[in-house]
């Protein structure tokens, strides 16, 4: 299903205008973002983050950044630096940095605490049994048979736990809750398992670690959230978020959280409430940490920041400005409703903002040689060209003109179609900036191509003169070929070539619709000017598109531009292909 974005609702600003006008927090307002660093930020993750640093700043309130480090197998430090860079470079910034690691002794003492109130017990069960006990979605599960262990019984098992006593997978701690509720998420669920692995935080200090929506929970809670904002699939463990948050009763019980206080951790105990909201889909590619993983391992693209990528270092190294990301996930709203939205919007948020921020120039992708057979062999003269078309702000440059230039490929024709209104034989076309030109000869090479065109420039219609005004149908882009600079151009196109990627109802995986002409990269000429453009830096390049100087490759002596999204959607009449 992909639904147009209409009026921007966001359901979740609403609730906090409520809670504040009733005095909910004391009207305070804490929001965290908290990624798991198994992966590099992707697009979907752009809507968790303008929403939580969203809500935080139109409230004056704050957001945290928390690592959610609970697992630590599958972590690494490359993530925790690129999703830290992802959010600045989406332009918001934490109140504080979080671990859910700095927690770890805060999770213990919680659960020794739910052991001595007869809420948690340990379970001897192995994985297989423990499936086989739960039950189904029909039918209740049973009870396991270590349910009943005494209290003392339960606090030295634990603590052999943490001590190292057990193998891996050899005990669980779970909570007591009701193995006959509908919600299976409550039937006695781990809280903690045993997993001999260096964590990337705490080292080899622990050897037990707690279960996300146990953790999760109490993160939010010592950190003082009031609105725990995730998506969707976590609706059904909001009753155990809940129970969780009442057994411990963290506010009543400070005691629990000393050990931050001792290191220094600013805690204000809270008792959050959890918001879900729909994740944010988009069609024409995918957005799973674990398949982008796996493109990046199979190296079907070039890395995380490969500019087809939907993470937020590919699109960034695409050219796409953070403001254009902000744009769309604030039109695109927040809702419960799950939904897919046309890549294609978020393409049009970018035009928008770079149509607005982004300086002209002149690039010839596909260089044919236009000679003009009036003008001295060493002819040179400078012209001046105003870098923006709307806004005078973006002052003018000189670009230097002589008697040969680069026009594109396209821009002449020997026997052009109907309506063709640019460079044909015998015909004029307006060289911008120029004049009018008419082409008077043409040279093939022996296969019959078209290896160049000559001209005579009308020198009544150059600037000033009394033809300057003179109409011809189309007006043309050039380059001086003495003083163009050669430059790497990546043509970047959509990674995917169908709506949904993750289709796989035909038998196929995401891996069989990659579209095979996603990157073509050619050799064009650009104003010399632009050997100088500071890597990210964004231009229009006039007729073409939006480019942007490759953040890692783009030096003066070898200009690298990227295509970021060409001046109009191609992609519309071939939807659905
Ligand atoms: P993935 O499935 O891609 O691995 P995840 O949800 O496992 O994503 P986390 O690192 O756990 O990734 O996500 C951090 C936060 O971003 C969570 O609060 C999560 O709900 C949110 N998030 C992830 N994907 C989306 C999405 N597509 N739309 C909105 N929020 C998202
Ligand atoms: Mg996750």
């Amino acid at each position: 299903m992909t639904d147009a974005v209409s009026v921007s609702h966001n359901f979740i600003r609403q609730i906090v205008i409520d809670e504040r006008a009733a005095g909910k927090h004391g009207g305070r307002v804490a929001t965290r973002f908290p990624p798991e660093p198994n992966g590099y930020l992707h697009l979907g993750h752009g809507k968790s983050i303008c929403l939580n640093f969203g809500i935080a700043r139109e409230f004056g309130g704050s957001c945290n950044l928390r690592f959610d480090d609970t697992n630590p197998a599958k972590e690494d430090v490359e993530y925790v630096e690129s999703i830290k860079a992802d959010v600045r470079w989406l332009g918001f910034d934490w109140s504080e940095l979080r671990h859910a690691s700095d927690y770890f002794e805060v999770f213990y003492r919680c659960a020794e605490k739910l052991i001595r109130d007869g809420k948690a017990f340990v379970c001897d069960l192995s994985a297989d049994q423990v499936r086989d006990y739960r039950g189904t979605l029909t039918e209740p599960g049973r009870n396991s048979p270590f349910r009943d262990r005494t209290v003392d019984e339960n606090l030295d098992l634990f603590r052999r736990m943490r001590a190292g006593e057990f193998a891996d997978g050899a005990r669980t701690l779970r909570a007591k809750i009701d193995m006959a509720s509908g919600n299976i998420n409550l039937r006695d669920p781990a809280l903690y398992r045993i997993r001999k692995v260096p964590h990337q935080n705490t080292g080899d200090a622990w050897c037990i670690y707690p279960m996300y929506d146990y953790a999760h929970c109490i993160s939010d809670a010592v950190e003082g959230i009031t609105h725990s904002l995730c998506t969707l699939e976590f609706e059904d463990h909001r009753p155990l978020y809940d129970w969780c948050l009442a057994q411990i009763d963290l506010p009543n019980h400070p005691e629990l959280v000393l050990t931050l206080v001792d290191a220094g951790l600013k805690t204000n105990v809270s008792t959050p409430r959890q918001i879900e909201f729909a994740r944010g889909n988009l069609d024409y590619t995918v957005m799973s940490k674990r398949k982008l993983m796996a493109l990046v391992q199979d190296g079907l693209v070039a890395g995380w920041d490969d500019p087809r990528m939907p993470t937020l270092s590919g699109v960034r190294r695409r050219g796409f400005p953070p403001a254009a990301i902000r744009t769309f996930w604030e039109r695109a709203g927040v809702t419960k409703q799950n939904s897919t939205i046309e890549f294609s919007v978020l393409e049009g948020c970018v035009r928008e903002v770079l149509d607005a921020s982004a300086p002209r120039r002149f690039a010839v992708l596909d260089p044919l040689k236009l000679t003009i057979a009036n003008l001295a062999d060493d002819h040179a003269e400078t012209l001046t060209f105003p870098n923006h078309p709307k806004n005078e702000a973006f002052g003018t440059r000189t670009v230097a003109f002589s008697r040969a230039v680069w026009i594109e490929r396209e821009d002449f024709m020997e026997i052009p179609p109907k309506g063709f209104h640019r460079l044909t034989p015998g015909g004029e076309v307006r060289l911008r900036g120029v004049g009018i030109v008419k082409c008077i000869d043409v040279d093939k090479d022996a296969s019959g191509r078209v290896t160049g065109v000559h001209c005579t420039l009308d020198p009544d219609t150059r600037h000033g003169m009394p033809g300057a005004e003179r109409k011809v149908k189309g007006t043309i882009h050039w380059v001086s070929a003495r003083h163009a600079v050669e430059a790497e151009v990546r043509l970047y196109d959509r990674l995917f070539n169908v709506v949904n990627p993750d289709d796989d109802s035909d038998g196929k995986t995401y891996r069989d619709h990659l579209n095979p002409g996603s990157l073509r990269v050619v050799r064009g000429f650009v104003e010399a000017a632009l050997a100088d453009a500071k890597p990210e830096a964004a231009f229009q390049f006039e007729r073409l598109g939006f480019f942007v100087a490759d953040q890692r490759d783009h030096s003066a002596n070898k200009p690298v531009f990227n295509r970021t999204v060409t001046l109009r959607d191609s992609w519309a009449k071939t939807a659905g292909r």
